[in-house]
């Protein structure tokens, strides 16, 4: 493996980020570096993204890797000659780190690995957000490829370059979003016995949501409610007559989550009711939580102390959320988390993907092939 080939190409996408279904340029290059290696490929699953397919031996079992390649929209402060190109669009999630891990596991397995079976390298678009993972599935992915198990990796700065941390059962939340819109009458801030005052039934709401997770759940459920923006009001003399509060919520279990979509819609109509205002709620759910099958899980930590790796079984899930997680509802499977710190956390604007991990991720895929293809 030409390491340092994989760092320039992570490079070069650090500088050339693309948001979630725009990945042109992205899957341009994939496309181009699994032909180079003359790796079976298709675009069949959505417009971005691509899938490399490599086949040795005689087995018919079949397993998937996947790689996210999408950037997010925010400013690119990481300061170093391959920082972002475009203002707006960085890759501070670590996703040019992902697909540079990948196609150095494609380089390997087309020309170095051998293994019996079939390899299916999934280099997915649009995971921030916009649910990519869904697309491809919806476009029938797993019917084209029926993988009997399914991997992914995400970098994490938490952990040291070198160490490899995942769990069986629940690793990331789902997530949620809420939107909610008061209304009321409006009217002169003097006379607020002739209005409906949505600011009072806003900043009510505000505080009864925070207590939704504490009174409505178990106590050993985890769950979080948190409120991120809340629009009204535009003058001190005016009692608005519309205000809007958004938030997310993130949980892990299908019950706890009907729990709180229907919680979050009582207090916020009964609240704005008592004020005898009117009030609408969009609950919308995003991600589903993503959940680690066992067998593929071990596998998995094995694969890691087979790379080397300081490996160990995580002591809780993030309460982060991921795409994968449409994967593993119709494919057993697992996904870890990479070492890559010290660096600054995901998502912050001087985040850049440390390329020490590279090889670890490059060597912790090909030993699961390795495990699952022997
Ligand atoms: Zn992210
Ligand atoms: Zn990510």
């Amino acid at each position: 493996m030409n390491i340092n080939e994989l760092i320039n190409i992570r490079r070069h996408l650090h500088a050339n980020p693309e948001l979630g279904y725009n990945e042109f340029k992205t899957t341009e290059l994939i496309t181009e570096y699994l032909l180079k290696y003359d790796i079976q490929i298709t675009h069949e699953f959505c417009e971005t993204g691509v899938v490399g397919v490599i086949s040795k031996g005689t087995s018919d079992r079949m397993i998937g890797l996947r790689a996210d390649i999408d950037a997010l929209p925010m400013q690119d402060r990481s300061n170093n000659p391959w920082v972002s190109l475009y203002p707006g669009i960085a890759h501070a999630c670590g996703h040019d780190g992902h697909t540079a891990i990948l196609l150095g596991v494609a380089q390997e397995l087309a020309l170095n690995c051998e293994f019996d079976g079939t390899v299916v390298l999934i280099f997915q678009p649009a995971e921030e957000g916009l649910a990519g993972a869904r697309r491809m599935i919806e476009n029938g992915l797993f019917e084209m490829f029926p993988c009997s198990s399914i991997y992914a990796l995400h970098n994490w700065p938490e952990l040291k370059v070198g160490e490899l941390m995942t769990r069986t059962g629940p690793i990331m939340a789902a997530g949620d979003i809420f939107e909610i819109e008061i209304c009321g009458s409006g009217g002169h801030a003097a006379q607020p016995h002739l209005t409906q005052d949505i600011t009072l039934a806003m900043g009510e709401i505000v505080v009864m949501l925070n207590t939704v997770t504490s009174r409505a759940l178990h106590p050993c459920e985890p769950a979080v409610i948190t409120i991120t923006q809340v629009e009204c009001g535009s003058s001190h003399n005016m009692i608005p007559s519309t205000a809007r509060i958004i938030g997310t919520a993130r949980m892990f279990s299908p019950k706890a989550q009907d729990m709180l979509a229907s919680r979050i819609h009582d207090v916020v109509m009964k609240i704005a009711e008592s004020h005898g205002a009117k009030a609408h709620v969009n609950y919308i759910r995003c991600y589903p939580a993503t959940i680690n099958h066992i067998r593929e899980t071990l596998l998995s930590i094995d694969a890691g102390k087979m790379s080397g790796m300081r490996t160990a079984e995580a002591g809780y899930p993030a309460l982060t959320s991921e795409d994968f997680s449409f994967m593993l509802e119709k494919r057993p499977g697992a996904y870890v988390w990479l070492g890559s710190g010290p660096c600054a956390p995901l998502h912050h604007p001087e985040f850049d993907f440390n390329d020490d991990a590279i090889e670890h991720g490059v060597s912790w895929f090909l030993n699961v092939v390795k495990s699952e293809l022997a």
